[in-house]
């Protein structure tokens, strides 16, 4: 599969790890839009989007966030952080192996939108 986030996975395309475990990995986004921009995903492509999460197979999501606050610990996030996901077109996905933004660093503005 041609996706960028699988090479990050198999190390075929480099990154700046955070955290990894034998499930997810957070990784530094190559285009910060804050002090601290990390990406955090599962390590296997079972999810597009968010828009594929199922009760089926929704364990894995639940297994990532509940390692959150671990990685804005270890990302050094004392004062709060924001997490985002983007999704389908009007997301404006352009990676199409889920992955969730964590965000901060700096005072984030209160508009989401
Ligand atoms: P999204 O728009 O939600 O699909 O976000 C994709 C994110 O992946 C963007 O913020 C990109 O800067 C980031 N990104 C793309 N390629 C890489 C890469 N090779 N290493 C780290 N982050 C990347
Ligand atoms: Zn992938």
């Amino acid at each position: 599969m041609d996706c960028i986030f699988c090479k990050i996975v198999a190390g075929e395309i480099p990154s700046t790890k955070v955290y990894e475990d034998d499930k997810i990995l957070a990784f530094k986004d190559i285009n910060p839009c804050a002090p601290v921009h990390n990406i955090i995903i599962p390590k296997e492509h079972v999810l597009s989007s968010a828009d594929d999460i199922t009760e089926d197979n929704a364990e894995i999501i639940g297994y990532l966030f509940s390692k959150i606050p671990h990685i804005a610990k270890l990302s050094g996030l004392e004062e709060g952080y924001r997490i985002i996901n983007n999704c389908g077109t009007h997301g404006a996905q352009t990676v199409k192996h889920i992955h969730f933004h964590l965000l901060g660093g700096k005072q984030l503005g209160e508009k989401l939108c």
